[in-house]
């Protein structure tokens, strides 16, 4: 499932390549999850200029300038494409089957086209004012941002203390307290920051206070650079996978030697899911 990476990525190509663009048609054939009616939905969209896109937790805000803005949720296999005359029959989106699933393509005047692949369906794309973008219920539930600069180790301190009996690899998955991290990088976060993932938050001292914070924003930035982490089906706005899996420390390599001490890298089910640690590196 694309985490805060993945969708940064897809926000950062999308506000490069389709700022500007005007909107000329919409096509789908999985209506249903076009959350706004799809007739109201295509006939306010037209001809429309896109502004700009942007990222609010995991949703994809593309704004128009219509006071309107397209909010977008790829939650597990959906991906946006963006295609051209240069890049159309490009092999990735040709012969990788995962960019085969499109279900809704809006069309811009150049004849450049945004297509939403979705495999599994659980992605949808709804209309909303732009002004109401930010009130929305599932917005409003997000904590603060994991990149946002506001993020300081005092305020991320003051959050998380909240939860001080429970472990510091769940607590970190609470998108209502910190919104952005996820499973992957959760793991590797801590393996940086060396605490173990089922520490309790009130046994952590300053200096691990002062680790931890640092670890998750440059694992986060530096997954951005990569495009994310193509574990499974994720894939960019040009159809290719992120490249953060190969310098992936701890996530997914069970059995694996550690690459900074050759201790074999362990899994176990934290909350309802795994996470991976090194027991040498992490105390
Ligand atoms: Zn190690």
């Amino acid at each position: 499932m694309p985490e805060l990476p993945e969708v940064q990525t897809v926000v950062s190509q999308l506000d490069q390549k389709i700022t500007g663009k005007v909107i000329s048609l919409t096509w789908s054939d999985w209506q249903k999850k076009i959350l706004t009616p799809f007739k109201q939905f295509s006939k306010t969209i037209k001809g429309a200029r896109v502004l700009g896109v942007r990222r609010i937790g995991k949703h994809i805000i593309i704004d128009l300038d219509n006071d309107h803005s397209i909010v977008a949720h790829l939650k597990m296999t959906g991906h946006f494409l963006v295609k051209d005359e240069t890049n159309r029959l490009s092999k990735a989106f040709t012969e990788d089957s995962i960019n085969g699933y499109i279900h809704h393509i809006i069309t811009f005047a150049d004849g450049m086209t945004l297509e939403f692949s979705d495999m599994r369906k659980f992605g949808w794309l709804r209309l909303m004012k732009t002004a109401e973008v930010e009130e929305s219920a599932s917005i409003t539930s997000l904590g603060i941002d994991a990149l946002s600069r506001k993020l300081t180790p005092p305020v991320f301190q003051t959050i998380l203390i909240k939860r001080k009996t429970r472990p510091v690899g769940v607590v970190l998955l609470e998108q209502n307290l910190i919104a952005g991290i996820g499973n992957i990088y959760r793991s590797e976060a801590l393996y940086l920051a060396g605490v173990l993932p089922d520490r309790r938050i009130g046994t952590l001292t300053q200096s691990e206070w002062a680790r931890i914070l640092p670890a998750i924003k440059k694992v986060l930035r530096h997954a951005v650079r990569l495009h994310g982490t193509s574990d499974g089906d994720f894939r960019d706005t040009d159809g290719l996978r992120g490249r953060f899996k190969r310098v992936l420390y701890v996530y997914g390599r069970t059995g694996e030697p550690c690459k900074k001490c050759g201790t074999i890298i362990e899994r176990k089910k934290l909350g309802s899911r795994s996470i991976f640690f090194c027991s040498w590196c992490q105390k």
